[in-house]
């Protein structure tokens, strides 16, 4: 594992097996059970006040602070990010914008990396602005370069890495240093690094978000967001995070948590496939280039080599020509490769890119041809090269009529 070892001597693959499930969350079974609340009840003023007292600390008290399902999940993500707590959020989008919020206020400002999901930015363009706070959007590629742009109002560095869509990878432990030396909180998306691939809290990063929603759910059936954090910032996370209202239906937490005890070995094989798939595609002549961290010819390759355990099942690649019709003959006909945004489930997944620049404020994407992310699900490696073979037969028909 890279990234500072953890005090316990466990190994990850076990913590994502035995975390939150003591006996105080299963006591008889091996699962916590779904509680569903909206009022928790107390039957005398003691234990009112035992509630009240202990709110923020895993004990009952309102159905929106969560029930025992939530906090034994909540208890797992802690454990696994090696953070002092975890907030749950409806989905990873609010997990972004909860973080944020938890900790900007008018006045301040915020580095965001260029390469940032789309909503993030949204979010920061159409609400933060409005809420008194400032934005500077910097190269997902500055590592250590970052200190230029840091001003005196600088209260947070929000980092994403592989940067969404094109992937290219960031110098995390340069970036918290530079934090680290101004007293800037850093957060990271870790949606694709995970806590297998990536160790956030090992590296020093203050708030580590989660689409739970992709590789934490892995079905495709549920959404889900956490934020986890250090000692010093859970009770402000916690509390701001609840005074926004989010909260989580115990029914879905716990199949995040379901999905959470094979999300390593659901890794493990999408990674696999995707290795297997990526060579396959770096070879073909359409192709101009990988954007797969994993490859040298992906941008801050030498980061993923230094600072991540693996990767996983989602990665794009460039055409080295094409057009909007070859594409869509392309993508048109898969077999098993469906289009759809969220990624991180058990099923194949293709969608194309034709304009980069319309989603950077650095517009210095060039390219020939079109980028086509896929994400390589659990079907057999040579079904799905088949069924692009033919998806690569069709964008050729298509240029050549
Ligand atoms: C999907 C995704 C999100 C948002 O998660 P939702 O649960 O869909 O809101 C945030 N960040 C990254 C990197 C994602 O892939």
């Amino acid at each position: 594992m890279k990234g500072q070892q953890t005090l316990s001597t466990m190994k990850k693959d076990t913590q994502i097996i035995s975390a939150g499930r003591s006996k105080k969350w299963a006591p008889n079974t091996v699962n916590p059970g779904v509680t569903r609340a909206s009022t928790v009840v107390f039957h005398n003023t003691d234990e009112l006040k035992h509630a009240t007292q202990n709110r923020g600390d895993k004990v009952m008290f309102y159905g929106r602070r969560g029930t025992d399902t939530t906090f034994a999940f909540q208890e797992a993500i802690s454990e696994i990010e090696g953070y002092a707590g975890t907030a749950v959020y409806p989905c990873g989008t609010a997990a972004i914008t909860g973080a944020l919020l938890s900790f900007l206020k008018a006045g301040d400002h915020l580095l965001m990396v260029d390469t940032v999901y789309e909503p993030t930015r949204d979010f920061c363009d159409k609400m933060l602005a409005n809420l008194g706070v400032t934005t500077t959007y910097y190269d997902p590629l500055i590592g250590a370069g970052i200190e230029e742009l840091v001003q005196q109002n600088t209260k947070v560095i929000f980092t994403e890495s592989p940067g969404s869509i094109t992937m290219e990878v960031q110098d995390i432990p340069s970036i918290v240093a530079v934090a680290k030396k101004h007293n800037i909180i850093t957060m990271l998306d870790n949606t694709w690094g995970t806590a297998v691939n990536f160790d956030a809290s090992g590296f020093g990063i203050d708030v580590c978000v989660q689409a739970a929603t992709k590789y934490v759910v892995g079905h495709s059936d549920v959404m889900l967001g956490t934020a986890s954090t250090t000692e010093a910032l859970w009770p402000t996370l916690r509390e701001q995070s609840y005074l926004l209202g989010y909260c989580v239906s115990p029914d879905d937490i716990y199949l995040a948590a379901r999905g959470l005890r094979t999300m390593s070995v659901r890794l493990k094989q999408h990674q696999q496939a995707a290795l297997k798939i990526a060579k396959w595609i770096e070879a073909r002549p359409e192709v101009d280039h990988l954007r797969h961290p994993a490859f040298p010819s992906n941008p801050g390759h030498e980061f993923f080599k230094r600072d991540f355990n693996g990767s996983n099942g989602l990665f794009s690649f460039v055409l080295n020509c094409g057009n909007r019709a070859a594409v869509n003959a392309m993508v048109n006909g898969m077999k098993y490769f469906k289009m759809g945004y969220s990624w991180g489930g058990f099923e194949s997944l293709i969608m194309p890119t034709h304009d980069v620049n319309a989603i950077r404020s650095i517009k210095n994407w060039q390219a020939d041809g079109p980028l086509i992310r896929l994400h390589i699900g659990l079907e057999d490696v040579e079904d799905l090269i088949a069924d692009l073979a033919a998806g690569f037969e069709r964008f050729n028909q298509a240029l050549a009529d």
